[in-house]
């Protein structure tokens, strides 16, 4: 079965200072093994692929990416230099590759005019982005610019997870927290939520978010998230659609991205149906291979399975169709 995966991870030299603070994070020779993974678009990673049996990787900048850079003026031009660097790969092997591209949300009109570029211009499926940029969440008011071109272009921005801007007192005395295994999740489902009650998806109904990891645990909460809404002082914040699952279930699209475990995909499954959820196997971090065969083997019909494995991405993102392909 074709297979397109969409949190697919690469850095270049120049640019992998950034992930400084993410090295911290990760067991040193793990690391060490990724980053030499991450700096290999298209050799191992094509072999990868093929031993996968991964059809399409959306290639994407490794957390923190571009988020990272104080200077925004840096900022935009290290932005689109990595985006001519990726369109450059995905046209040497245009059937292989898709990619999500990497804004500077530190200047945000000049990040809404690269996400046009980079998906007018160059191709791109959308764009990724890792966290916090300096401090400013999704919901900030100065990006809804970006949120407006991404609409209008029906294009996703996929919010990926790193470092928090800081450190909650919970995770205080427990550095080993802090990270994907944990704190980056909390963080992002977080995030998320800022932009259901700070109003983003009311101002552009028809804006995609997607998520990787089966949705940051996120597709587990809609229930309580409903009822306890009921509960909770509004503090003056009104939903458009009334319950804060509604806006999971319409403007919600999740990854598998490094979880390979059938139980939680059974709950993203019915919290928010086959045609929200796509796959993803989180290169360099997870094994192709594991996630190819999770895929194959989890208890879903087989209509279902086409939707995740890729009928959804290619209903939802700018990447070859299969009847397009002449090799
Ligand atoms: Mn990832």
């Amino acid at each position: 079965m074709r297979k397109i995966a969409l949190e697919e991870h690469f850095v270049t030299e120049a640019l992998a200072p950034y992930g400084a603070s993410t090295a911290g994070v990760a067991q040193p020779h793990v690391w060490a093994a990724a980053s030499r993974q991450l700096l290999d678009l298209t050799d191992q990673r094509l072999q990868e692929m093929d031993s996968a049996g991964v059809d399409v990787a959306v290639l994407s900048l490794n957390s923190p990416g571009i988020q990272a850079e104080e200077d925004a003026a840096k900022a935009v031009s290290a932005a689109q230099s990595v985006n001519d660097f990726l369109a450059e790969t995905i046209a040497q092997h245009p059937t292989r590759f898709g990619g999500f591209a990497a804004l500077p949300l530190q200047d945000p009109k000049a990040a809404a005019k690269e996400l046009d570029r980079a998906v007018t211009e160059l191709g791109f499926s959308g764009a990724l982005v890792n966290a916090h940029t300096q401090g400013k969440y999704l919901d900030d008011p100065d990006l809804r610019v970006v949120w407006e071109h991404a609409e209008g272009l029906d294009v996703p921005l996929y919010l990926h997870p790193g470092n928090g801007y800081d450190s909650a007192h919970v995770l205080s005395g427990h550095p080993e927290l802090v990270g994907p295994m944990w704190s980056w999740g909390t963080d992002t489902s977080t995030h998320a939520l800022r932009l259901i009650f700070g109003g983003v998806f009311d101002d552009f109904p028809n804006a995609k978010l997607f998520l990787g990891h089966m949705g940051e645990g996120l597709p587990y909460t809609l229930w309580r998230l409903d009822s306890r809404w009921a509960f909770h002082n509004h503090h003056g914040i009104e939903l458009a659609r009334g319950n804060p699952s509604e806006y999971l279930r319409h403007n919600l699209y999740i990854t598998t991205s490094g979880v390979c475990s059938d139980a939680p995909l059974l709950c993203a499954l019915l919290a928010l149906g086959a045609d929200h959820i796509l796959f993803a196997t989180d290169h360099p971090f997870e094994d192709m291979r594991v996630a190819t065969d999770f895929l194959d083997r989890a208890p879903l019909s087989e209509a279902d399975r086409h939707k995740i494995s890729h009928l959804n991405a290619e209903r939802l993102l700018r990447v070859p169709r299969a009847e397009e392909l002449d090799d």
